[in-house]
């Protein structure tokens, strides 16, 4: 009983990191500052706070402000939903985790539980900004480097804190710090070249700069070379279907610009998420 309010707990904490990552999209494109009310898109009328509980307020309202009447995007609930499960799912993931360790060895020490939670942290801020990254890239076929940057900053910090073998991480028991540092130096070189090399072949048509920098991102999320060769495959090979798809449809053209970027993010957070038994299928 205790577990499911926690976890409840947990979705709720993503549903609101959601709410702010729309929040966070409107207002860097709209260049208004990211503190004070959110107003509706629409009539520019503050929302009060009752209208703006994240999931609950849209299926109360019926998808409608209550001022205008106009329609709110499904961009909205689907964001948080979608923040919300991955939050409950990061979690799920360290608790089975935690079992697995506690069973084979020693029960995890305080030390080491903090760097539980510092994991935890780095998994919301890579789920954060790959949710961004879809969105924004999708809506305005940009990258927004004032959250992509610092987002890089921060998962490198961490990952070289939790990488420390005080915090016991399972990886860095039996892998040298050093070692760990390599990895993630190596992570974030191959997809960077990979990209600065399309851009200087293509002439700049076929990925942008933005790319090269998401890039930066996803070595630095995934941490090993191999990770991100599986983002990287899954990302073309999905960007590839759903591209073909569009094209049949003819809702877009070859001339028309299919943004890389979202596929870019379903491709590292599949590796980021599964990487570990994709490479169990194969090893
Ligand atoms: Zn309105």
């Amino acid at each position: 009983m205790l577990i499911l309010l926690f976890y409840f707990s947990v979705f709720f904490i993503g549903l609101a990191f959601g709410s702010f990552l729309n929040c966070v999209v409107y207002r860097l494109h709209t260049k208004r500052s990211l503190w004070g009310r959110s107003l509706c898109p629409h009539c520019k009328k503050t929302i009060v706070w009752h209208d703006n509980i994240p999931l609950l307020s849209f299926l109360v309202l019926r998808r409608r402000c209550r001022n205008c009447d106009k329609i709110i995007s499904w961009q909205y609930p689907f964001i948080e939903l979608v923040m919300g499960l991955l939050f409950v799912f990061s979690i799920w993931q360290l608790n089975n985790q935690l079992s697995v360790i506690s069973y084979q060895l020693a029960a995890p020490t305080s030390v080491e539980y903090a760097g539980f939670i510092l994991s935890v942290f780095k998994d919301w801020v890579v789920f954060f900004t790959l949710v961004f990254i879809f969105v924004y890239d999708i809506k305005y076929l940009q990258i927004e480097d004032k959250v992509l940057l610092p987002a890089t900053g921060i998962v490198i910090a961490l990952s070289i804190i939790i990488a420390h073998p005080v915090f016991g991480d399972p990886v860095s028991k039996f892998m040298p710090l050093t070692t760990q540092l390599q990895n993630l130096g190596i992570a974030i070189i191959i997809p960077v070249l990979f990209f600065i090399l399309q851009y200087v072949i293509t002439k700049g048509k076929g990925v942008g700069l933005g790319d090269t920098r998401i890039g930066l991102f996803m070595g630095a999320a995934l941490g090993i070379w191999y990770n991100v060769v599986i983002a990287l495959f899954f990302a073309y090979i999905i960007g590839g279907i759903i591209s073909g798809i569009l094209l049949l449809k003819k809702t877009k053209t070859l001339k028309s610009q299919i943004p890389l970027g979202p596929f870019l993010a379903i491709g590292t957070l599949i590796a980021y998420l599964y990487s570990e038994q994709i490479m169990s299928w194969y090893f």
